[in-house]
């Protein structure tokens, strides 16, 4: 490829915009040329902006740079322009990212288009086949560029273990999440409300992960995605934890699949990010650990520079088939890793 991609930031200050910032440091295909937030950053150097909340340090030039608003004139102001990774709050998303993508193919983090009918809903080890949708989408919207989504992050992790659990028949999904604390953006939720606490609660992620998980593992048929038919119940729970979302999974299968080959099928799945090499794939997308007393997230969500999903304690179940604990870190593979590997897809189709 010879020349960079210049790319804007939508929300750049943020838990993922932060993540965004850091993993784009030296990628072979994207730069960084626009980095936009609310009111309260524009027309501020991004370190008067940004609280910094990455375990790297703010790069220079990035600490320098001023940053811009979220609508397409203030961006296309502070700089050239060829894709823009959003990481907004849904509810202005939608509006805004519509405006981008009459121009600019947009990779969305935020959920405000991600179950509409001609909006890819993304995973590329999984379903790569449909970034094909934007076409549709392009034509009947009348855009330029276009909107992929990318899926919540307690579903992108759990969603690639179910992926090579599907040959055995998948059936019935019932999942608990332990979720960590920057799920919930930057400063997120209140010190006070979770020190020595379980909030067993988080507005919306149930539904995501009992809707979206069927889009994905859907197939791409006539110009539209008929949806998987097997069913997901999830009960979602904030805990104490900085970084890396922790599920403990119950799968009911048709099939009643020896242990090992359930292990196996985990270990030797691979996807389009593998065999096209893309610069983000992990070399496995699922990490088989087999301590009885992991995954744990302190320990296992950096596997795979944090785009590997890892699980463990695979055993059968008395009333499911199998149960397991999945983990994954929830910025990085959850959010801008997983936008990131998006855009690569998008790039080696020609699309982006
Ligand atoms: P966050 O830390 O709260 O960051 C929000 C970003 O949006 C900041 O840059 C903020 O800028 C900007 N923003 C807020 N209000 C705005 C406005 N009115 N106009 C323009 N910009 C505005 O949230 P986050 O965790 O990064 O999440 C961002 C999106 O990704 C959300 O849709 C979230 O659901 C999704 N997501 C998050 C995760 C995760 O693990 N955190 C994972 C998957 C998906 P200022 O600093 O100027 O306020």
């Amino acid at each position: 490829m010879s020349m960079k991609r210049k790319v804007a930031i939508l929300g750049a200050t943020g838990a993922v915009g932060q993540r965004y910032i850091q993993l784009l440091q030296e990628h072979p295909w994207f730069e960084i040329s626009v980095l936009a937030a609310s009111e309260r950053s524009a027309g501020k150097k991004f370190k008067d902006a940004c609280n910094w909340v990455m375990e790297t340090d703010l790069p220079r030039e990035i600490a320098e740079m001023q940053v811009a608003n979220v609508d397409v004139a203030s961006v296309e102001k502070a700089g050239d322009v060829d894709l823009v990774f959003s990481s907004l709050p849904g509810d202005l998303a939608g509006p805004v990212e519509a405006e981008f993508a009459a121009i600019y193919p947009v990779f969305s983090k935020a959920s405000a288009h991600r179950m509409e009918k001609d909006v890819p809903l993304i995973i590329p080890e999984i379903n790569p086949d449909h970034v094909e949708l934007i076409k549709i989408q392009q034509r009947l919207r009348g855009w330029k560029g276009f909107i992929s989504t990318d899926p919540n992050c307690s579903t992108i992790q759990m969603a690639i273990t179910l992926k090579p659990l599907m040959q055995f028949d998948l059936r019935q999904v019932m999942v608990s999440t332990m979720q960590a604390l920057s799920g919930a953006g930057y400063p997120g939720v209140p010190s006070l409300d979770i020190i020595d606490n379980v909030v067993p609660f988080i507005s919306g992620e149930e539904d995501k992960m009992e809707t979206e998980a069927l889009k994905i593992l859907g197939t791409y048929e006539g110009g539209a995605i008929r949806y998987a038919d097997f069913k997901v119940s999830a009960s979602c729970n904030r805990v104490n934890v900085k970084d890396g979302h922790l599920e403990s999974i119950f799968v009911k299968l048709d099939q009643e699949p020896p242990l090992e080959q359930i292990e196996a099928a985990f270990e030797d799945f691979r996807g389009a990010p593998q065999l096209l090499k893309l610069p983000s794939a992990p070399a496995q997308p699922i990490i088989v650990r087999r301590e009885k007393n992991r995954p744990q997230p302190r320990y296992d969500r950096d596997l795979g520079n944090g785009m590997s999903v890892v699980v463990g304690r695979i055993r059968t179940d008395s009333i499911m088939t199998f149960k397991y604990m999945c983990l994954g870190h929830n910025t990085v593979r959850g959010a801008a890793g997983g936008g990131i590997l998006s855009a690569e897809l998008y790039v080696v189709n020609g699309l982006a």
